[in-house]
């Protein structure tokens, strides 16, 4: 089976069976891509700098659901330090950049082929930008 196949079935496989579903009532970012529909909650559980868990919920395309999945199970565990690093690292795969630690991406490294299709960019992104803003929000308060 070649790459691109089996990144495929990554891909499809956390849209049809979706990690870390479900809203808790943690501190939360809502983002929307009126583009192509796609409308996601992102919710984490942070303390004492650590993630401890990360949700999502909402609707879109298999682009933008499965990435929300795979994002929650990547970052879940991870520092909020090492986080925001997997996070440009993997904002710069998906402008087709070098990364300088594959390694860290894990099982986000399936989207690198999205590089090549510009309009799903975002649909890649949307999840990881609503990290984000929890992280900017969660250092703010310490
Ligand atoms: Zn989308």
């Amino acid at each position: 089976m070649d790459l691109k196949n089996l990144y495929r079935q990554v891909i499809m496989d956390h849209y049809k069976n979706p990690r870390h579903k479900g809203l808790k009532g943690y501190k939360q970012v809502h983002l929307r891509n009126p583009s192509c529909g796609d409308d996601i909650y992102v919710e984490a559980d942070i303390h004492d700098g650590v993630i401890k868990e990360v949700f999502h919920d909402g609707s879109g395309c298999s682009i933008c659901c499965s990435s929300a999945s795979v994002m929650s199970e990547v970052l879940t565990g991870k520092d909020v330090k090492t986080a925001n690093r997997i996070i440009n690292d993997y904002y710069q795969m998906i402008k087709g950049e070098p990364i300088a630690d594959e390694d860290l991406l894990e099982e986000a490294l399936v989207y690198q082929g999205v590089s090549q299709f510009p309009a799903r960019i975002k649909c890649a992104t949307i999840a990881w930008k609503a990290m984000e803003e929890l992280l900017g929000e969660s250092k703010n308060e310490q």
